[in-house]
């Protein structure tokens, strides 16, 4: 396998550029970290940021997209992206309601509520949705399930998992053969580890992933318990099954403490929706104490919350935080984010979001630093 692409802690080698590792990618779902643009994200940091291929094939949709001239070009972001394969948000809208869809060998069909149009996913179809978007990092068609689903639903999950990663793979290859493109020009494909809390058929997924060969694997399923706590012991049993020579994405996990703690389970890459949905809704992160934090690995909380809505913060002149360089920090006090935030300006879901991606970034250079 491609061992000299990855240095397991240092970096991930893309077509497009050299990812700084462990990094975070904020989700830009629907092809925008909401209410930034390009030099924003840019500004914060950020190396890389997570697409959604199930949103994005309904809205803008396709056709659009290439008429826009794919990913990067149409979000004037000309850093890595990766696309998700959108099994997890077709599970999700049909776990909420099966009137939504139906999942089987051959794929997923879905009709979401507001959606006048029934849209097919199946592996093909992922992969060259993908690769047509123009994705650095593109990732196979998975089977979510729920960790309390029975074993038997997460035994057929896993069967389904590794025989439609197959059919990605074989897809991909016949992509990459038309396309022409030189080993160094494309995008990586990665698969995802299901199985549940289940420890022999997360074993049996991963063996069968490794053995059909992905430059890089997902931990998928749900990361948290039903009380939002981490699954630790299997998130690191399937750390395990992967051999360090690559790269795992610990999908979904965005929560400092728990990026933190999958950091030093070895996990290199993580992606959430947390962070900036917390920055819009006026809870912002701070590092404890206001300072940067001596022992990250302490086990000690790692985040502070300042919720900008409190009442004792209309007339604070102080920055957010004393040790963040970020745009809200450098320029703004509290009390003016307060006021911001008050009256429902854009502006602060702006600088809100900045901040919340600026502290994550500081997080992932104190990780690589004390690594
Ligand atoms: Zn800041």
């Amino acid at each position: 396998m491609k061992i000299d692409i990855y240095q397991p802690g240092k970096y991930l080698q893309l077509a497009r550029q050299r990812l700084q590792l462990p990094v975070f990618m904020p989700d830009a779902t629907l092809g925008v970290v909401r209410s930034l643009d390009s030099t924003d994200l840019e500004r914060c940091g950020i190396e890389a940021v997570v697409m959604n291929t199930f949103h994005l094939m309904q809205r803008p949709g396709s056709s659009t997209i290439q008429a826009l001239g794919g990913l990067h070009k149409m979000s004037a972001w000309s850093h890595p992206i990766m696309t998700d394969s959108g099994g997890f948000q077709a599970y999700s809208l049909i776990h909420q309601n099966d009137k939504f869809g139906s999942i089987n060998a051959g794929g997923i069909t879905f009709k979401p509520e507001a959606s006048e149009r029934k849209f097919h996913l199946t592996p093909e179809k992922t992969i060259q949705l993908q690769v047509s978007y123009g994705a650095d990092i593109v990732v196979c068609l998975d089977e979510c399930t729920h960790v309390d689903a029975s074993f038997e639903a997460q035994a057929l999950s896993v069967e389904r998992t590794i025989d439609w990663a197959r059919r990605c793979k074989s897809e991909f290859q016949r992509l990459m053969r038309q396309k022409k493109l030189p080993q160094d020009q494309q995008p990586l494909l990665f698969a995802v580890i299901q199985g549940g809390g289940d420890y022999g058929l997360r074993r049996r997924c991963a063996e069968a992933l490794l053995e059909i060969g992905f430059d890089g694997f997902g931990y998928g399923g749900w990361p948290l318990d039903s009380r939002g706590n981490l699954l630790t012991d299997i998130i690191t049993y399937t750390r395990e099954l992967v051999p360090r020579t690559f790269p795992m994405h610990a999908l979904g996990v965005g929560h400092p403490d728990n990026i933190i703690a999958c950091s030093c389970i070895g996990y290199d890459m993580f992606d959430s929706s947390l962070p900036t949905r917390d920055a819009r809704n006026g809870r912002l992160y701070v590092f404890g104490g206001d300072t940067v934090p001596q022992h990250i690995f302490s086990g000690d909380k790692c985040v502070s919350y300042i919720y900008i809505s409190d009442e004792k913060y209309i007339k604070s002149d102080a920055p957010l935080s004393q040790v963040c360089d970020c745009l809200a920090c450098a320029n703004y006090s509290l009390g003016y984010l307060h006021h911001l935030f008050k009256i429902g300006d854009s502006l602060f879901f702006r600088l809100a979001t900045m901040h919340n991606l600026r502290f994550i970034v500081q997080l992932m250079a104190h990780l690589r630093e004390f690594q």
